[in-house]
């Protein structure tokens, strides 16, 4: 029978491999799902930690990761036929480390599988406030060894925006994992917000549930320099781009004078063999502008005021976080997919054992009940 309920058990691993390299959009095919062994115990004298999964964090980082592209100064690409890799919440069963003991919780990178033996604990954390959701540990809240949500929104609007109140703010990909963090922060500088998105569903959830502006579903859109226009008469101070492409490019039509663009990532590109061309670069002399890209993880000293900044605004109910959660490690590929296609609602998490979830606090939010 399979059990975790005591170390040295025996048990059957499921476990999601990356088969080759992935090329263009991915498709669920591209990940094989495997069942090997495990002994549910840690090598004698090794420091690893033994982990049961509950929580996996889905990320368009991941995509990158499994392609071939060269990616200097980011992370290296995962090898076909290794597990695939992410943030994740567990449960200890065994510890070598002093630092972790059977019954924590923790989170980390771990693999895509139902039990990760963590090697590097370096890489482990306990979960220390225990009021908020399991579940925002893999986005929301966790100090970044790996692109990150919630740090990733904070310092790309208040060190790469540098916002004042009333300035207007554009954000693609607005209903994301990030954008949806950015337009609140903005909203709560007090700036005019307005938001891309791929459905009608989040243009109604951007302006009613997270207070923005205005939003506009960028695939109804015949002319998206008319759009904006539309949006912003006077002109845009502030865009976090997290699209690139054809978005960007009439961006940069709609810049006011010395607007700034803050580059988080270009996700319409990722996909594609080759990328689009950005025609109208001349407006960045024009209008002074200042345009940055930026990779969180080279933030991580501002984590500790990101962290005093953003745990009251969420227990105060200041900031909302919406997620998408679905169930099972099967639905990991699925879950890849549907970053793609504008399919999932808010930050993409996926349960991987139910346990403790109905004893975690802010449940409704844990299930996805926004
Ligand atoms: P996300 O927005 O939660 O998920 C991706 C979303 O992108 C999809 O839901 C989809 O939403 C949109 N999308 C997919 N293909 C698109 C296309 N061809 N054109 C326009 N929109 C498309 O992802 P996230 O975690 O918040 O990340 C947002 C961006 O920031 C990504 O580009 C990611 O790579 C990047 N990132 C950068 C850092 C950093 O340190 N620089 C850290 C984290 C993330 P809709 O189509 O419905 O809008």
């Amino acid at each position: 029978m399979e059990t975790d309920g005591g170390a040295g058990n025996v048990v059957r691993n499921k476990k999601l491999m990356l088969k080759d390299y992935i090329k263009g959009s991915p498709k669920e095919s591209d990940l094989h799902l495997t069942t090997e062994s495990i002994e549910l115990k840690v090598p004698q004298g090794s420091n690893a930690v033994l982990v049961k999964v509950l929580y996996l964090s889905i990320d368009p980082y991941q995509y990158i990761r499994s392609t071939k592209i060269e990616k200097p100064g980011y992370f290296s690409s995962y090898s076909p036929g290794s597990v695939m890799a992410s943030y994740g919440v567990g449960r200890v069963l065994e510890s070598g480390h002093s630092d972790f003991q059977k019954g924590d919780l923790v989170w980390g990178t771990t693999g895509w599988e139902e039990y990760s033996l963590i090697t590097e604990p370096e890489t482990l954390f306990k979960i220390q406030h225990s009021d908020v959701p399991l579940s925002y540990y893999l986005g929301v809240l966790v100090v970044p060894s790996f692109p990150n949500t919630g740090l990733t929104a904070y310092v790309g609007f208040y060190e790469f925006c540098a916002a004042k109140k009333g300035e207007t703010v554009f954000i693609s990909s607005a209903f994301g994992a990030v954008g949806q963090l950015v337009g609140q922060l903005a909203k709560l500088m007090g700036c005019y917000v307005v938001g891309s998105a791929g459905s009608q569903e989040k243009v109604d959830l951007l302006k009613n549930k997270l207070g923005f502006d205005a939003a506009f579903n960028y695939k109804e859109e015949k002319n998206l320099d008319d759009t904006l226009k539309r949006h912003f008469p006077e002109g845009i101070d502030i865009c976090f781009d997290n699209v690139g492409g054809k978005m960007l490019d009439a961006v940069l039509l709609n810049m006011k004078l010395n607007g700034r663009i803050a580059h988080c990532g270009m996700i319409s590109q990722y996909t594609l063999d080759e990328p689009e061309g950005i025609k109208n670069m001349m407006n960045i002399i024009y209008k002074r502008l200042r345009l940055e890209g930026f990779v969180v993880t080279d933030h991580y000293h501002l984590f500790p005021k990101f962290l005093d900044f953003m745990l009251p605004c969420i227990r105060e109910g200041k900031i909302v976080y919406v997620e998408d959660i679905s169930e099972a490690l099967e639905s990991c590929p699925a879950a890849l997919v549907g970053l793609f296609n504008s399919s999932k609602l808010g930050k993409k998490v996926v349960i991987v054992a139910t346990e403790l979830i109905t004893s975690q606090p802010n449940c409704s939010v844990l299930l996805g009940q926004y």
